[in-house]
């Protein structure tokens, strides 16, 4: 069990616990320091820090998860601290949420054409006002007995190689980390294992080659301590880290829908030290630009 867990979701994009149920959650795991992750949403985040408030224990770090493409995947970026008060940065989610909108809806209408009679109206119900995500078209699907677990619906309906896949209104990473930057957060690489799949030489070295591009464009971390992480993942991405001097993070990405290899908030997380480094990064940040 750690004590830091910098990933993880709510309501307000494809969490099935509230906010204020995830923290209380939280507290009671022991857990010292979280991060709310939703996707392209940081909406959920003032009901986070005033539920904190019952728990002096544990404290929160305003956080976002952003998808990125990159040449041949997606990659998932984190952002720690950023100033959710930016507008123009608010401007940003919102069209990302709208086109999070418009992809689900694409998505559930090839689903129909394909006999996988789910309801547009269930899918939002399920999104509740949070940033619409493919986990809710494939609750949707376990409901209607169209498959058993949500994770069956990502491999033969809605994975990136799937029947009735939509790609997303594309974001390079690049610009994704530029964007944190410019709202004052730290961008961290999420699950760098969905990267790298394979593991092949290759693909490590590609790998490090976009994160050294990426570092130079802002980002800081990337996730090792992640769930379900083997030892030689762990020392995969714990060297890596070290040999490119980013701050080693990570989380459950805790959404709550009971997928199988789904673990509790706090089953994995990066030690205290990584919020100390993390900190100390943000108060470079902040005396750069105002020096
Ligand atoms: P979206 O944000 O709509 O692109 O959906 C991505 C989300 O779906 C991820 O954050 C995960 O929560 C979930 N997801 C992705 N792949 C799978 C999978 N194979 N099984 C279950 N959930 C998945
Ligand atoms: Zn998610
Ligand atoms: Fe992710
Ligand atoms: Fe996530």
């Amino acid at each position: 069990m750690a004590e830091v867990d910098l990933h993880l979701h709510t309501t307000y994009s494809d969490g099935i616990l509230t906010p204020t149920e995830l923290v209380d959650l939280c507290a009671r795991r022991g857990l010292r320091v979280i991060s709310v992750t939703d996707h392209d949403s940081t909406e959920g985040l003032a009901e986070a820090l005033d539920a904190a408030r019952a728990h002096p224990e544990l404290s929160i770090i305003p956080g976002v998860e952003m998808s990125t493409d990159v040449s041949r995947s997606e990659l998932h970026l984190l952002g720690y601290f950023v100033d959710y008060h930016d507008s123009e940065f608010q401007d940003q989610m919102r069209q990302l949420r709208d086109g999070r909108h418009d992809r689900g809806r694409q998505m559930v209408d090839r689903l129909r054409e394909l006999g996988v009679m789910i309801s547009w109206e269930r899918v939002q119900e399920l999104s509740d006002g949070g940033a619409i995500g493919r986990p809710h078209i494939a609750q949707a699907m376990v409901e209607q007995g169209y498959v058993e677990y949500p994770r069956d619906a990502f491999d033969k309906y809605i994975g990136r190689n799937g029947l009735a896949y939509v790609g997303r209104v594309s974001l390079t990473a690049i610009d994704a980390v530029k964007m944190l930057v410019r709202a004052g957060g730290l961008p961290v690489m999420a699950h760098p294992s969905f990267f790298v799949a394979g593991y092949a030489d290759a693909d490590v070295a590609e790998l490090k080659e976009l994160l050294g591009s990426l570092k130079d464009a802002g980002l800081v971390g990337i996730e090792v301590h992640y769930k379900n992480h083997t030892e030689d993942e762990l020392s995969l991405f714990s060297g890596i880290a070290t040999e490119l001097d980013l701050v080693e993070c990570g989380g459950t990405d805790y959404h709550g829908w009971g997928n199988p290899d789904e673990v509790e908030p706090g089953a994995a997380g990066p030690p205290l030290e990584t919020v100390g480094a993390l900190k100390s990064l943000l108060r470079d940040r902040i005396a750069a630009r105002q020096g």
